[in-house]
């Protein structure tokens, strides 16, 4: 054997180390355990070690917030170091980011091999065989619109997917997993990137999304939480339609068919737009028990006149009629939701009508953002945008409301007994399990069994708006 023989086996049998850094929203999750998993039909494996001893640094990035651009910015600045030390490190930005920017970021950073869209992350083991080979960055953004366009519309989707045994990002088994289903948005909302960043809506064949959360539950998974944008419009793009049929349509077909997988506890979506909501969605919380009993129905402002500039195609009096579906069906259901505080134009009326609404609503929880324009957005050019310190003084109000709300919702639950699923035990704090209520509350029990995907009991003791701890039963 020659020498040039040998170095070729070696460098083929060792397995490159790739280490992944996930910014943002659950759906990146998903996204950077599906590009794991594609690395790993390639000859890569998860870095124990960090970025320190990676053959490859992919950064999966997030638009969402303020300033996203310079913390990607700075964060390959130092990765720079690592790559002046390695110069066969390769360091590849995926996500929100790299769509947005695309070349523009590379011409800022030029030490990136690899930048790739949302949109294009099954590209990613080629793109960087071809970096490796030509030495050049390579740059891969966009949408390619619906793959299944003519020949698929109106059949259901036959998974053509090689990549469907997902590990997780953490390396390890966990008990609570993210399966993409959609991907995209249709709706431009005034305010909202994702229609530029993640493109229009593509869902997912059903038969892939069934068989991904087979091998999850296999592995270890007894919670799933299907994602999109807009989940509730899942399918449609397959069946050509705009609006969701009467009976539901496909995601409420979907739901009913991952719960029927052996093995799985609970089943939770996310996000759902008020506008797709339909009854038949809200009746399968009540029919279906493994279904979670919380929803996250994001309404944003509690003023018709803010919602007709955010364009988002409800009113105040439609979302409370979904309200009541839910809670018809499930009176105690726990219902959470996304607010902005000063949009352009908002008047303290309209802001006080989002007041009104979460009194009237008693949300479990919310999220709520001053509003920020985004590059690219209708919002963005709108005339009367608010002030900085009107937005802090509104925001502080409304959350200083929900406080209030929330510490009486954890009183009346205190002394209740609830099952809870064990997700993960405290590294801090060894002995201290951490789960969640059916109503996604945070739960921390002081065990010195291991708890880990257990469904137990727990007499809840004390609380605030971050957790409530809690005693096993028996
Ligand atoms: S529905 Fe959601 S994701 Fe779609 S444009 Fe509106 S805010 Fe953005």
């Amino acid at each position: 054997m020659t020498g040039i023989q040998i170095d070729t086996i070696t460098a083929a049998s060792r397995k490159r180390k790739v280490h992944i850094e996930t910014w943002g929203c659950q759906m990146n999750i998903a996204d950077s355990e599906r590009m794991l998993a594609l690395l790993e039909a390639n000859n890569y494996e998860l870095s124990r070690d960090g970025a320190e001893t990676a053959d490859l640094i992919l950064l999966n990035t997030c638009h969402i917030r303020e300033k996203a651009r310079h913390k990607v910015l700075s964060r390959l600045g130092a990765l720079n170091e690592l790559k002046a030390k390695n110069p066969d490190l390769r360091i590849a930005v995926a996500g929100c980011v790299a769509q947005a920017d695309g070349k523009k970021l590379i011409e800022q950073a030029p030490q990136i091999d690899v930048l790739i869209g949302p949109g294009k992350i099954d590209e990613l083991p080629g793109l960087l065989r071809e970096n490796m080979a030509t030495g050049q960055s390579v740059v891969a953004t966009g949408f390619d619109r619906h793959a299944r366009d003519e020949n698929d519309v109106g059949r259901e989707a036959v998974s053509d997917d090689p990549v469907l045994h997902i590990p997780s990002v953490s390396g390890k088994p966990e008990v609570t997993r993210f399966v993409n289903i959609i991907q995209g948005c249709n709706n431009f909302c005034t305010f909202c990137v994702v229609p530029f960043t993640r493109g229009r809506e593509i869902s997912r064949a059903k038969d892939e999304i069934l068989r991904e959360v087979e091998y999850m539950v296999r592995n270890g998974a007894r919670e799933i939480t299907l994602l999109g944008q807009n989940v509730n419009s899942y399918g449609l793009d397959l069946m050509g339609r705009d609006d969701v049929p009467e009976d539901g349509g496909p995601f409420v077909d979907l739901l009913s068919s991952v719960a029927q997988l052996k093995g799985l506890e609970r089943l939770r979506f996310t996000t759902s737009n008020p506008h797709d909501f339909t009854r038949p969605l809200a009746r399968l919380f009540a029919s279906q028990p493994k279904m979670g009993r919380h929803i996250h129905l994001p309404v944003q402002s509690g003023s018709n006149t803010v919602l007709d500039r955010m364009r988002r195609k409800v009113t105040v009096e439609q979302y409370l009629e979904r309200i009541n579906w839910l809670r018809e069906e499930v009176p105690a259901i726990a219902i959470s939701t996304d607010l902005i505080v000063g949009f352009p134009g908002e008047t303290e009326e309209e802001f006080e009508d989002t007041l009104r609404l979460m009194s009237a609503v008693r949300f479990a929880f919310i999220f709520a953002f001053k509003y920020s324009s985004r590059r690219g957005t209708a919002a963005a050019r709108f005339a009367g945008q608010i002030s900085e310190s009107v937005k802090v003084e509104r925001l502080n109000r409304l959350n200083a409301i929900q406080d209030v709300i929330t510490a009486e919702m954890v009183a009346n639950e205190v002394g209740r007994t609830k099952d809870v699923l064990f997700i993960y035990e405290s590294r801090k704090y060894p002995g201290i399990w951490v789960g969640r209520t059916k109503e996604y509350r945070s739960v921390r029990v002081n065990s010195s069994a291991n708890l880990l995907g257990m469904t137990l009991p727990v007499r809840l003791t004390s609380g605030n708006k971050v957790a409530m701890l809690g005693e096993l039963v028996n």
